[in-house]
């Protein structure tokens, strides 16, 4: 008799009292449909406030493109606040030294998660909140979502029973939310897979439209970018942001361990090339034409300068078969008798296809 009284009071007392949860947003379809479920089974008065997180590797242009308007239009929706949250260094530093290993390309997704729930965890206890609502689904992503990965995250984090996947909630153990009635159990789904059409009906349903595509992970499970990655990680281990952010640029060319070529392929690449070129770099063009700007990053001697000028001739509109160098960053000229070299000499040097 004693025990049912007091349950009862302390529901009474949940009931009475607004809860804060912090959702991770990234503004795709399943993080839209995980506040949408999650608002729709709430027994409790629930404050959501959203995270939105970014990285250098966002296929999109950060919290300024795509994903960040679309993570703010939801956030809208539902009238709830958005927070950004830079996670670049956390990620760089996950990329060099990834403690759970890469997914199949250069993407260390469980440290990844790790990091974004740490800093998420930061906020929740910040903010007075009570636990994090996300919207993974079992078995979608082959590294960080099947049932092993979501428990080591959940170890790693200290997040145990505090993170609530709405869509695949039924499928897993009964979270603290649940297991208190802040949130109804049996309105939360049980969705698995990679498959989208069940979260392609919800949207219909909840009347979502104007999503954007799955984006299928970041630039690191691109096989193209990884191949820059992985030739950085290998020649310049203590690698920075700014060579970070040449790698989304321009052709990219290893002429020896300890030098590397961008080639500019438009005139927006020539001048972001021009913007992120560090004191010790060359930078250069093919002298009286129009063409190509070329970042020279490493040390050379003037067979190097050579070389470089012999593959970036290729890629300029020349009509002779000698041309020389501008170097731009001095305004001098230098070396001259460049020749263009052919394809498959080209080949040899470049990093990726
Ligand atoms: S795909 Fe990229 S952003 Fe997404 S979890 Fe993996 S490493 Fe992180």
């Amino acid at each position: 008799m004693y025990r049912i009284v007091f349950i009862d009071l302390l529901a009474i007392n949940y009931t009475m009292r607004i809860m804060k949860a912090i959702a991770l947003l990234s503004g795709g379809l399943d993080s839209t449909l995980a506040i949408e479920v999650t608002l729709d089974s709430a027994i409790v008065s629930l404050e959501i406030e959203a995270l939105h997180f970014t990285t250098v590797f966002c296929r999109c242009d950060g919290a300024q493109g795509e994903c960040g308007s679309s993570a703010k239009k939801i956030a809208d929706k539902f009238n709830l606040s958005v927070k950004n949250i830079n996670n670049t260094s956390s990620l760089l530093e996950a990329v060099k030294k990834p403690k759970y290993g890469y997914g199949s390309n250069i993407n260390p997704c469980i440290d990844c998660r790790i990091s974004m729930f740490r800093s998420a965890k930061e906020r929740m206890n910040q903010a007075g909140a009570s636990f994090l609502i996300t919207g993974e689904v079992l078995g979608q992503r082959p590294m960080s979502q099947h049932l092993s990965a979501l428990s080591l995250i959940e170890k790693e984090t200290n997040l145990k029973g505090l993170i609530l996947r709405p869509l695949s909630a039924k499928l897993l153990e009964p979270t603290i939310p649940e297991k208190n009635r802040w949130i109804d159990r049996e309105k939360l789904l049980a969705i698995s897979g990679r498959s989208r059409k069940e979260q392609i009906s919800l949207a219909n349903l909840f009347e979502i439209k104007d999503y954007p595509c799955p984006a299928g992970g970041c630039l690191l499970t691109d096989p193209g970018f990884a191949m820059r990655m992985k030739d950085l990680l290998t020649y310049q281990p203590d690698f920075e942001l700014n060579d970070v952010l040449l790698l989304n640029i321009g052709r990219h060319f290893r002429l020896n361990k300890d030098l590397k070529l961008i080639i500019g392929r438009n005139e927006k690449e020539n001048h972001t090339l021009t913007n992120l070129a560090k004191a010790d770099d060359i930078l250069f063009e093919i002298a009286d034409y129009t063409g190509p700007v070329s970042l020279l990053r490493g040390l050379f001697i003037e067979d190097d300068l050579r070389l470089a000028g012999r593959i970036t001739a290729r890629y300029a509109d020349i009509d002779s078969s000698a041309v020389r160098l501008k170097i731009l960053s001095d305004d001098t000229i230098a070396p001259d008798n460049i020749t263009a070299l052919n394809n498959t000499e080209i080949d040899r040097y470049r990093i990726n296809v």
